[in-house]
């Protein structure tokens, strides 16, 4: 695996690749690698000749700066399990090289902003957004593969794509739990061995909610879930949204013939966890 920390030396090997005719797939993270990001990029690897990793914990889309502080950095860990996992390239640049002075994307977020993560995480998408379109323009990838654990950031990136008439296709894929349901993220390893016995809770709510939905209205189950993770003294629930998987607005009765997609954020002690699993109608 190559390893680069600069954007020319990186696009000079990239376009030499892209001149002998591999298709490149590309997979952005934010480092602390587990198994979640390693599926990325098997899934990478069965569709792209090369697959270029990038690691960049980017400040632009960290609403509290404490987040940022404390999230947790292990390059040297992460480059060798990208390494086993066969990834060709990793893209580890410092925050100079990544962002030019004063650069700015005029691409805007929209209506999706308003919603769930962006209510209540001001700023977070339009710095998602930022470093993905500048990622984007420096690998030049075929293909991007973006986790739906992370479900409203994976529709905010296609519609840019969309959009932008972005020359990627961005490629959805599933979310990888530990054995006891919880969703795999960087932050689980913040947890107090306290919140992390008790964060399971979330997963089994998630599904106990699909179970439930067809007794109760969209208002009652909110309530029901609301009840289902508040008893629990280690969690307190952000929100809760059953959404249209495609627009992601809240929908108000049963009724819909689109997909619906449920989604949840909830603070275990400081960590916020988020998850979100596939209701049908
Ligand atoms: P992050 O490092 O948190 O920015 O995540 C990088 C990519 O990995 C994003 O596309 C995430 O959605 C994805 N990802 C994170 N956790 C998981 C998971 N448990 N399952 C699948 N994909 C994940």
């Amino acid at each position: 695996m190559k390893i680069y920390t600069e954007v020319a030396s990186l696009q000079q090997e990239i376009s030499r690749l892209k001149k002998s005719g591999h298709t490149i797939g590309f997979v952005p993270t934010m480092g602390a690698l587990h198994d979640g990001h390693l599926s990325l990029v098997s899934q990478a690897r069965n569709s792209a000749g090369i697959t270029v990793a990038s690691i960049f914990v980017n400040p632009k889309q960290f609403n509290d700066p404490e987040d940022l502080r404390r999230y947790p950095r292990t390059p040297e860990k992460d480059a060798g399990m990208l390494e086993k996992a066969g990834c060709d390239i990793l893209f580890m640049p410092d925050e100079k090289e990544m962002y030019p002075p004063d650069f700015h994307l005029d691409y805007k977020v929209g209506y999706l902003d308003e919603l769930m993560e962006g209510k209540h995480r001001k700023g977070h998408f339009q710095g998602v957004v930022t470093v993905v379109y500048r990622l984007f323009m420096i690998v030049q990838p075929d293909m991007a593969f973006f986790g739906e654990k992370d479900y409203q950031q994976y529709v905010i990136i296609r519609k840019m794509a969309e959009d932008l008439h972005l020359p990627v296709q961005v490629i959805p894929c599933p979310i990888i739990r530990e054995p006891d349901g919880l969703a795999m993220s960087s932050r689980n390893q913040l947890l107090t061995p306290e919140h992390r016995a008790h964060a399971p809770l979330i997963a089994r709510t998630m599904l106990g909610a699909r179970e439930k939905m067809r007794t109760l209205s969209p208002e009652q189950l909110k309530q029901w879930v609301a009840e289902s993770i508040n008893q629990d003294p280690y969690l307190e629930l952000e929100y809760f949204e059953v959404v249209d998987s495609g627009t992601l607005l809240p929908v108000n009765t049963w009724n819909e013939k689109n997909s619906l997609i449920a989604c949840i954020a909830v603070w275990a002690g400081k960590i916020r966890l988020i998850d979100n699993l596939k209701f049908s109608s």
